[in-house]
């Protein structure tokens, strides 16, 4: 199906909706192939082919965009854990399986480079370290044939100022998506306001700016109309599926309702989304005009596709989207022919049935 894509800024100007799944990282660690806490990609180099087939899940949920898996992918993470000579293979190995997935579902391919965890606001050796790390990842995206790269998770302006000037610099024309991550208060960690953040990274030129990962969509969607009113161009809005709350408006800083002990980052299942949170939110971004919608850390397929959904689209997911109408007993209705033993299994399970002894 090659060849039948839009090319992608031409997309963005004609105003379509791209929806974009992002959130490997954590998935790969909820399955076991990948340390939390570190969060360095290593299942593509130790497991290949489970990368490739979740850019498939992914892609088969209605995601628009293959993202390759390079996320923290970068030298100074490797470093971290002596496997820095195979800095090279994981990045082309992510971005290659990107290519072909996407080409074989017709999608996008995109890069993606983050936070380095070198850089420093003031520091001019940590700014030119950090530009490096940018630049050969972006090296390598341009030469597997990545369709546009993604700057995502800065919590500093400068650090993603310097990616934007880094993906002109060396991207080949290739266009920015940059996502900063908000969390609170409403500042970037070096003091500018969120909305004016994404203000001058799109005057410096970056096709798309938002938010991603970090906020959970009740605290996000607040502060990306925010942000609409004072950008003008495309919006990104991917927030992490779960319940984030004013008092703890990121997911890093969440608590048990039951306990009260942090979550983070191995409990997070007491405050998972539910899918109609997740429906919620696509439909509040579809209304207030955000054209670059997805979920970061947490995502899975039920989610997106019921995100994918929301927007009108049927992936290949929809084929398998629920129907409790053919469910055996709670799908059966009174009166139906034969269903005397559905009605007292369905009595059971909702805890209707009265025994004579009770
Ligand atoms: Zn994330």
């Amino acid at each position: 199906m090659t060849g039948t894509r839009t090319d992608f800024k031409t997309a963005l100007e004609n105003g379509d909706t791209i929806l974009v799944a992002e959130g490997y990282v954590r998935e790969f660690g909820r399955r076991g192939y990948l340390k939390m806490g570190p969060f360095i990609p290593e299942v593509v180099l130790d497991y290949p082919h489970l990368v490739q087939n979740m850019y498939e899940e992914f892609a088969h949920a209605g995601s628009d965009v293959v993202e390759a898996l390079t996320y923290y992918g970068h030298r100074e993470k490797l470093r971290l854990i002596g496997r820095e000579d195979e800095l090279e293979k994981l990045n082309r190995s992510a971005l290659k399986m990107a290519r072909k997935v996407a080409d074989d579902h017709n999608k996008w391919m995109a890069a993606g480079i983050c936070n380095s965890a070198v850089y420093e606001p003031d520091d001019e050796k940590a700014r030119s370290e950090t530009k490096q790390i940018f630049q050969e990842q972006i090296e390598w995206a341009v030469e597997e044939n990545a369709d546009y790269i993604i700057g995502e998770t800065f919590n500093d302006y400068g650090e993603a100022a310097l990616a934007l000037q880094s993906i002109q610099e060396f991207g080949k024309g290739l266009p920015a998506v940059i996502t900063l991550t908000a969390y609170f208060p409403d500042v970037t960690t070096d003091n500018v306001p969120l909305p004016e953040a994404c203000r001058r990274l799109e005057e410096h030129g970056a096709a798309v700016v938002g938010l991603n990962c970090g906020r959970g969509p009740r605290t996000m969607i607040p502060l990306i109309k925010e942000i609409k009113k004072v950008c003008k161009g495309p919006i990104a809005a991917l927030p992490v599926p779960f319940r984030t709350t004013d008092e703890c408006k990121t997911f890093q800083s969440l608590k048990d309702p039951e306990t009260g002990k942090p979550v983070y980052p191995n409990d997070l299942e007491c405050v998972r989304c539910s899918n109609s949170d997740i429906r919620y939110f696509a439909e509040e971004a579809k209304e207030i005009g955000i054209k670059y919608v997805g979920l970061c850390c947490g995502n899975c397929g039920q989610y997106f596709r019921e995100l994918a959904e929301a927007f009108g689209r049927r992936p290949l997911a929809s084929k398998y989207s629920t129907d409790m109408k053919k469910n055996q007993f709670l799908g059966a209705t009174k009166g139906n022919v034969n269903t005397a033993r559905a009605d007292l299994i369905r009595d059971f399970v909702y805890g209707n049935y009265r025994h004579e002894n009770c």
